[in-house]
């Protein structure tokens, strides 16, 4: 049984975590219009990850006995400077999504909602990953700076990215 804090809390991560798939999509759309079709994979394949996670909680409410709410998603940031700044905002994104998390997580464990403690503890890791993951491309495009060859060959390296749901 879900206390009404817990049960909003997880209803707006499910929605912090669609929101995330939409301020993916518009990463992938900035990196498009540049003709970069292999930076836009990656973020498509990221909005398809996130919307993944939102789908965890909202089966995760379901499966608790609660109904899960969709809220109306705000306009995500759809004006960036290159692709560095992408990733950047990116990072800044996830960081959020980590401190949302881990409140979510304070919750739980002063609620001894043991069933959502143990729920969560695949996003605490997730979310380990994802800021890794970000924070080395942002490091490799950095080294890269001008360095057109090694730039597209980047971009040929996230052509290959697909979606695999990890952890079901
Ligand atoms: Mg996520």
């Amino acid at each position: 049984m879900l206390n009404d804090q817990l049960k909003v809390a997880l209803n707006d991560q499910m929605n912090f975590e669609f929101y995330a798939a939409h301020s993916y999509l518009a990463m992938a759309a900035y990196c498009s219009a540049e003709s970069l079709d292999g930076f836009a994979n990656f973020f498509l394949v990221q909005a398809e990850e996130e919307r993944f996670h939102a789908m965890k909680f909202y089966n995760f409410i379901n499966a608790m006995g609660e109904r899960a709410t969709i809220q109306q998603l705000k306009e995500p940031n759809n004006s960036f400077s290159s692709v560095l700044d992408a990733f950047e905002k990116a990072l800044e994104q996830e960081k959020e999504v980590t401190k949302s998390i881990y409140h979510l997580s304070d919750l739980a464990l002063d609620s001894r909602e043991h069933a959502t403690i143990t729920f969560l503890k695949w996003f605490i890791e997730e979310q380990v990953e994802e800021e890794d993951m970000f924070d080395s491309i942002i490091q490799k495009l950095k080294r890269i700076d001008d360095d057109s060859n090694a730039f597209f060959m980047l971009d040929d390296e996230f052509a290959k990215r697909s979606f695999t749901p990890e952890g079901e």
